[in-house]
């Protein structure tokens, strides 16, 4: 029998409109600063995409643009601002810099209270501890997807391939954390189609179009596919084999309209958290 489709789409929708609902209730407006540095646009597009998710959820958003050619000392300038204006709940920078900007000086300049994506080494502290009040975005959507289908993580065993710190190693500290048996797999993994049909859950964040193919993929497994990755005919597909891993699998996320609007509605919902935690 065909996999059960995991709706991410459906899903982020869902969880929109429940943080819209929160806000209505909270009496004031949490706002979310996202800084833009450069013309890079994917990344103008994922901004846009931010804001408009948030404002339609009742948030406020501002966008802070600036040149590509953006010294570091002028970048945290504008962070420093940020963390002491009272108004801002939360900052997130848009990914990638620029080269000659460090992400990481950038990163642990933000005050990590209002860090909503999480990235900051306090708040990566905390999810390893099992103790995160804000963590990373698409980790966190692949978790709400698994369990809105109902998937048993307890127990279960779990395969993380890829291990950046921005998805596969928070993913799979969250699945420690829900007590299942995890392993993570990467470039230098031995088997990797063996090691992947051991697992209950497979989490693939690689960056290889197709890369996971129906036969590594244990009968009646949860296929969470982070993947998004442009083809030469500009068409987008997963790191999963869709189809082939479909037959097989118990449950599956599309590319695109799984994972991916699951990570917006996520940083809504952090946005909110860390408003919420400022001013209580
Ligand atoms: P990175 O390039 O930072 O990490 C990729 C990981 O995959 C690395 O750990 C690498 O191993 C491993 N890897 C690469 N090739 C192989 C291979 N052939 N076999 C096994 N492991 C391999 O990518 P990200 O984590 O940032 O992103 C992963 C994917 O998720 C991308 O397609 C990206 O576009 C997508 N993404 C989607 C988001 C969403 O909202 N849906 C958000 C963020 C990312 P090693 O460490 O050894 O190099």
């Amino acid at each position: 029998m065909a996999a059960t489709i995991i709706q991410g789409t459906a899903i982020a929708a869902a969880l929109r409109a429940e943080i819209a609902y929160r806000v209505q209730a909270l009496g004031y407006q949490p706002s979310l600063a996202v800084v833009l540095v450069g013309e890079d646009p994917a990344s103008a597009v994922y901004v846009r995409n931010k804001d408009r998710a948030a404002q339609g959820a009742g948030l406020r958003a501002e966008t802070i643009r600036l040149p590509a050619d953006t010294s570091e000392a002028a970048l945290l300038t504008v962070i420093h601002r940020l963390n002491a204006d009272p108004a801002i709940d939360g900052i997130l920078v848009q990914l990638p810099l620029p080269p000659h900007l460090a992400a990481r000086s950038v990163i642990e300049a933000i005050d990590p209270a209002k860090d909503v994506d999480g990235f900051h080494p306090i708040n990566v502290g905390r999810l390893q501890d099992g103790q995160a009040v804000l963590a990373p975005c698409t980790p966190r959507g692949v978790m709400k997807l698994l369990v809105s289908a109902e998937i048993e993580l307890r127990g279960a065993r779990a395969l993380v391939l890829g291990r950046s710190g921005i998805v596969g190693r928070p993913v799979a500290a969250m699945l420690l954390a829900a007590d299942a048996t995890v392993t993570i797999a990467h470039s230098r993994t031995v088997n990797l189609p063996d090691e992947c049909r051991r697992a209950d859950i497979v989490v693939a964040a690689v960056g290889r179009p197709e890369l996971v193919r129906g036969d590594w993929i244990k009968p009646g497994a949860a296929v969470i596919d982070v993947g998004i990755n442009r083809l030469s005919n500009g068409q987008l597909a997963g790191d999963v084999a869709y189809e082939e891993c479909r037959a097989v699998a118990g449950s599956i996320t599309p590319v695109p309209g799984g994972v991916g609007p699951m990570t917006i509605a996520c940083l809504l919902e952090n946005t909110v958290t860390a408003a919420v935690a400022r001013r209580a």
